[in-house]
């Protein structure tokens, strides 16, 4: 009895394991289109920019927004537009091919792809396919005053992350390419590329 007594006790925790990994890829991943969520996405950028810093690399940020969903929607039903969402989101995610490429639904009818160790040149003609891609879909848009199918408008900007820079800038500049694309009459790419921290160095890149 002067000797120490252990007792040990054995669980199985598969279970609480499994339901454990379900919930953390539930928070990751958006559940209308099953392609990663916004939350995913900012923290997917935050370590790809960090990785940029280090080694100098190019990050290219890609914005799509589909054009006149509004009008899709009225005319079709809203869940005919979830569906058109979902094909939407796969003909994007299936452009992400290297671990260092991330696309997401960024929320309602727009998307973000980041190609991390990408130069404006490239990510611009993952643009321009991913554009031709949606549109190759022909997914009818009864009412769209840019063309009989579906299309999508797109913003491009690339960067080499500096530490004066932050990823805000990244989607100012890409967000802003996005709306030139949409007043240039949507369903076209428009690129920016900043050599580093000033925004207003901007140069815009007409791709078609
Ligand atoms: P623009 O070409 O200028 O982008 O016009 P738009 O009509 O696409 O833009 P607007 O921002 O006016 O409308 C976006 C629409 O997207 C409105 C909203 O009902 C729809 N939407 C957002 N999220 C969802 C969703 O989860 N499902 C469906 N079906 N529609 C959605
Ligand atoms: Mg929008
Ligand atoms: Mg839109």
């Amino acid at each position: 009895l002067r000797q120490p007594l252990f007792i040990g006790l054995l669980h199985d925790i598969t279970h609480h394991k499994q339901s454990e990994d379900a919930l953390q890829r539930a928070a990751m991943v958006d559940p209308l289109t099953q392609i990663a969520n916004r939350r995913h996405f900012d923290s997917f950028l935050e370590k790809e920019w960090q990785r940029a810093m280090r080694s100098g690399q190019p990050l290219s940020l890609v914005v799509l927004d589909v054009d006149h969903f509004k009008l899709y929607n009225d005319t079709l039903g809203h869940p005919a537009g979830d569906a058109c969402l979902q094909r939407v989101a796969g003909a994007i995610a299936s452009h992400a091919l290297r671990p260092t490429d991330l696309a997401a639904r960024y929320g309602g009818e727009e998307f973000v792809l980041l190609f991390a160790e990408t130069g404006a040149e490239k990510a611009a003609m993952m643009a321009e396919s991913i554009r031709a891609h949606i549109e190759s879909l022909r997914i009818p848009h009864p009412r769209s005053t840019t063309s009989e199918w579906l299309t999508v408008s797109i913003g491009v900007a690339t960067i080499h992350p500096h530490q004066l820079d932050n990823t805000e800038s990244l989607f100012v500049a890409a967000d802003r390419a996005m709306y030139v694309a949409k007043e240039g009459g949507r369903n076209q790419v428009r690129a920016t590329s900043t050599g580093g921290a000033a925004l207003e160095a901007v140069k815009a890149l007409v791709m078609r």
